[in-house]
């Protein structure tokens, strides 16, 4: 036997010793999650019959049984079975304003007050227009959707009426609500629009395939970070080519920053300084009430001015709801001003920052990405640029990560993803870090880096 052949074979018993031991650290947390929550798991068996799987809300699904949350105050949660979390998940972005801020509270009980179910125009939706249309500069009008979701497939069909074509660039892991999602390639029920599925931060194939699909691209809807995808930020060049090439071709461009606009007062377009002719909003924006909104440039918009001859209509039972319009525009005026927001995405930054070193310092696979309060954990040390760069992955140990910093009272999505809330404070961020470095530690090599 040669030398080369024996190292090759060295590793790859060390490798297979490493995958049993990570399958074996696996089925331990597993069983020490079920063992410790009986009110967890009836509550799922007993789900199952009403839900398909017990589940409304795929994203908030995870093995061996999903959290049962019963109740939340400042940053914590609490499960059936009494166990307190601090709650890094924070609602997927919509949360930031914790589960019981005493301001927007005094604003959803005032409109209770007022009485549900007006039936006509309100108050608080004119608040609350005039605040969004202040915070993003490109929003010259704007109008209230129940959900995100609503939002993009309003902002696309507007796009393609307008533009009299056909097609709808989007992009590989990008998200845009329950029936806009292409993670991997276009879903099966996704709405039935004429996709052209671009490579994320790929500014040569996405350029020729916008000049290739020009006469008949309706518009370009994409994340300026992809949330869902991972955290991964566009770049400026790529973003600026898209503004640059969209323009040229006469397509409509369609920020979505559902997620991202909370990055700055002004959303990511203000940071870039990269203004879309449409924008997608929703999550926070309704102080933690259902919503979606979508706006931009006035002649787009004003296609839907009911004084108008042949205006487009745009319904919605809920658009102009009391309870949202008013907890909206509250935490708008109040909560969260410029300086609370930039702190806040200043403390999320310095997380990443700490959580990079800890990775480094233990010589581990983890890579915290992201911008500001969002952050994406990723089991692989090399770049990323699209979610292509994600397919090497190793879901399990996600999982055991997921499962271990729950074990030690700290929530985070399972598939890595952490959102700040404006109710973590400091104690809960050294906190999360210790419980990190612990977990890194405790798990001995199966952590480390392989390259
Ligand atoms: C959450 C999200 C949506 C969908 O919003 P819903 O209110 O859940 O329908 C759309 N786009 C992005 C980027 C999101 O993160």
């Amino acid at each position: 036997m040669n030398i080369n052949t024996t190292i090759e074979s060295a590793t790859s018993d060390q490798q297979l010793a490493l995958d049993q031991q990570l399958d074996l650290a696996l089925v331990e947390a597993r069983t020490l999650y079920l063992e410790k929550r009986p009110g967890s798991v009836s509550a799922f068996n007993e789900s199952i019959s009403f839900m398909p799987g017990g589940n409304t809300r795929t994203v908030l699904f995870h093995g061996p049984a999903p959290l049962r949350i019963v109740s939340g105050s400042g940053c914590q949660i609490t499960d059936a079975d009494g166990f307190q979390y601090v709650n890094f998940l924070g609602e997927y972005t919509a949360g930031l304003f914790g589960h019981n801020h005493p301001v927007i509270r005094r604003a959803i009980d005032k409109a209770l007050d007022q009485g549900i179910s007006l039936s006509g125009h309100n108050v608080d939706e004119m608040r609350l227009s005039r605040l969004m249309c202040e915070r993003f500069p490109s929003i010259e009008l704007v109008r209230f959707t129940n959900s995100g979701t609503e939002a993009n497939l309003l902002a696309i069909s507007i796009a393609r009426h307008a533009t009299g074509r056909g097609k709808v660039m989007v992009f590989q892991g990008g998200y845009h609500g329950g029936l806009l999602y292409f993670k991997n390639g276009n879903m099966a029920i996704n709405a039935p629009f004429d996709y052209v599925l671009g490579e994320y931060n790929n500014l040569e194939s996405v350029r020729e395939m916008i000049r290739a699909h020009a006469s008949d691209l309706a518009c370009v809807l994409i994340e300026p970070m992809q949330g869902s995808g991972g955290c991964i930020p566009a770049s400026v060049e790529f973003l600026g080519m898209i503004r640059e090439e969209s323009r040229k071709s006469g397509a409509i461009l369609i920020f979505d920053e559902v997620m991202t606009s909370r990055l700055s007062a002004g959303g990511l377009q203000q940071v870039h300084n990269i203004h879309p002719d449409l924008t997608t909003l929703g999550k926070y924006l309704g102080g933690g009430m259902s919503f979606g909104a979508f706006g931009g440039n006035k002649d787009i918009m004003e296609l839907f001015d009911p004084t108008r001859e042949n205006a487009i209509p745009h319904a919605g039972t809920f658009n102009n709801n009391s309870l949202t319009m008013a907890a909206g525009a509250t935490a708008m005026e109040e909560v969260l001003t410029n300086q609370v927001l930039d702190e806040l995405n200043a403390r999320g930054e310095q997380l990443r920052l700490d959580l990079n070193s800890l990775s480094a310092r233990y010589d581990s696979c983890f890579q915290f990405i992201g911008i500001g309060s969002l952050l994406g954990l990723h089991t692989t040390c090399a770049g990323i640029q699209n979610v292509k760069d994600l397919e090497k992955e190793d879901d399990r140990i996600m999982e055991l990560v997921f499962l271990n910093m729950l074990e030690r009272g700290y929530y985070i999505v399972r598939r890595g993803f952490i959102s700040l809330m404006l109710t973590i404070g400091n104690d809960e961020i050294v906190g999360f870090k210790k419980a990190f470095e612990d977990v890194l530690t405790s798990r001995g090599d199966l952590f480390k880096n392989t390259g």
